[in-house]
């Protein structure tokens, strides 16, 4: 798209006064496009005010971690704000049930376990995703078998789910990237004919929906995270959503100490084995607050993250990610694009990071390949493993761990945080601006060999 003099000066708010006055004086033809140096080549940078910062909070919080303090019921046994924080979380998102619990990671490790998932089965997980959707599988000495992602939407690839099913297999955990949704109908239609529960990490999808509905409420059950970088933020917590009364007794006893809600006797009275997981009620009475903002908040980054995927799109090497047709409302935890070298005179990726920094906007190269991470190896080669799996489970694993797709795009991906969508559409111009200039001078960033 050629660079008019007024979509020049009306996309680039952070030019200097000076600049913009004596462009102003200029008749329009003699401003030549494309003419700004990248940052990175001595240029001005495009943005030099910070994005909005994270988390958010006033004196709502305030209130509410000082009421919650000089209570003294600091605990769920003795307060009540977990009980609340349960019920409004519940109510938001159309769940029949919801326990909170101390973070992401204990919500899908206590899901596990409530599930009956034990030592010796396998569950089927993404290959992109954070580390905790593959530990907790591990931390249950079941075995992670990976399906590869759809380069298209950065979620797992959902014709290949069926594939990967096996006589050991006892449950799915798709993973909803980025705040995006995974393509549920297929997955759970292959969980449904092949009696397969499926669990939805869910942990960077707070108000995402599937077919209108909100998801973590599709599966046998769904986990959110409030840790500090989330979408809905309490420092650490998270939240096991289910229709299950009786997985939610058993999710809960296990989270308690193996004391359910429902153990008769009271204290001290155990219906099975268990851990603490449990949430804390600082955090329970802090996710109440943030919870007031939350919608308006994810408003504010739909807003600005459609407006810019509809500038970036125009810009060649540049593929934002993808949204199935099912997905009604992506909570854009990340914004996610793919980078093409071959748009940018072959500049690699991590050049094109370093100029988009020094343009004022951060961005970052995403995950690694899990499935090659040396550590899921050594892993699986450990005593426990060689226990539970036969020998040839295990050799056959490692034939098959292979995720060309996921590879591609893990040397591909971009990503911009959650925060930089809550200010303004000037800023979205920004990012846009940024990019472009890069692109136009690609071939002078490959020359300089930075
Ligand atoms: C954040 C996250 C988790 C873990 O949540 P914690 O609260 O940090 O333990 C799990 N899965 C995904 C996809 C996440 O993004």
């Amino acid at each position: 798209m050629p660079w008019t003099r007024r979509s020049f000066l009306k996309r680039t708010p952070a030019l200097s006064a000076a600049t913009s006055s004596l462009a102003a004086s200029l008749p329009a033809a003699k401003v030549v496009d494309g003419t700004a140096k990248p940052a990175l080549l001595g240029g001005s940078k495009v943005r030099s005010e910070a994005f909005p910062s994270w988390p958010i909070s006033g004196e709502l919080e305030e209130r509410a971690l000082q009421e919650t303090l000089r209570s003294g019921k600091w605990y769920r046994g003795t307060g009540q704000q977990t009980k609340k924080f349960e019920e409004a979380f519940r109510q938001l998102t159309g769940a029949r049930h919801c326990l909170a619990t101390a973070n992401g990671t204990s919500a899908l490790y206590v899901s596990l376990n409530g599930m009956g998932i034990e030592p010796g089965d396998e569950v089927i997980v993404p290959p992109y995703t954070f580390i905790a959707t593959i530990n907790v599988v591990l931390r249950q000495y079941a075995l992670p078998v990976f399906v590869d992602t759809d380069v298209n939407t950065f979620q797992i690839d959902a014709n290949k789910v069926e594939a990967a099913i096996g006589p050991l297999t006892k449950a799915i955990l798709p993973v909803h990237l980025g705040g995006s949704a995974c393509d549920l109908d297929s997955i759970l239609s292959v969980g449904r004919k092949h009696g397969i529960s499926v669990l939805e990490d869910a942990c960077q999808a707070h108000l995402a929906e599937w077919r209108g509905r909100k998801v973590g409420t599709y599966g046998t059950a769904g986990c959110f995270s409030f840790q500090a970088s989330k979408n809905l933020n309490s420092g650490e917590g998270g939240a096991i959503l289910t229709n299950d009364e009786q997985l939610h007794e058993r999710c809960y006893t296990f989270h308690n100490n193996g004391s359910g809600l429902k153990a008769p006797g009271g204290n001290f009275a155990y219906s099975g084995t268990g851990d603490n997981r449990r949430m804390v009620e600082m955090e329970a009475a802090l996710l109440l607050a943030q919870m007031t903002r939350l919608e308006e908040q994810s408003r504010c980054r739909t807003r600005n993250a459609v407006y810019l995927t509809s500038l970036l799109k125009e810009i060649p090497g540049i593929i934002p990610a993808q949204m199935y047709e099912g997905c009604t409302r992506n909570a854009y935890h990340l914004y996610m694009f793919r980078y093409r070298k071959d748009g940018f005179a072959g500049l690699p990726r991590a050049t094109f990071l370093k100029a988009l920094a020094a343009e004022g906007i951060p961005a970052s190269r995403g995950y690694r390949p899990l499935n090659r991470e040396p550590f899921l190896k050594m892993a699986v080669e450990s005593r426990a493993y060689r226990k539970l799996f036969p020998e040839n489970i295990l050799r056959e694993w490692e034939e098959h761990n292979e995720c060309p797709a996921n590879n591609q795009l893990c040397e591909e991906a971009v990503w911009f945080t959650q925060n930089m969508f809550l200010g303004t559409k000037s800023d979205m111009d920004q990012i846009a601006d940024a990019i472009q200039k890069i692109q136009k001078h690609a071939g002078e960033l490959m020359k300089q060999a930075i």
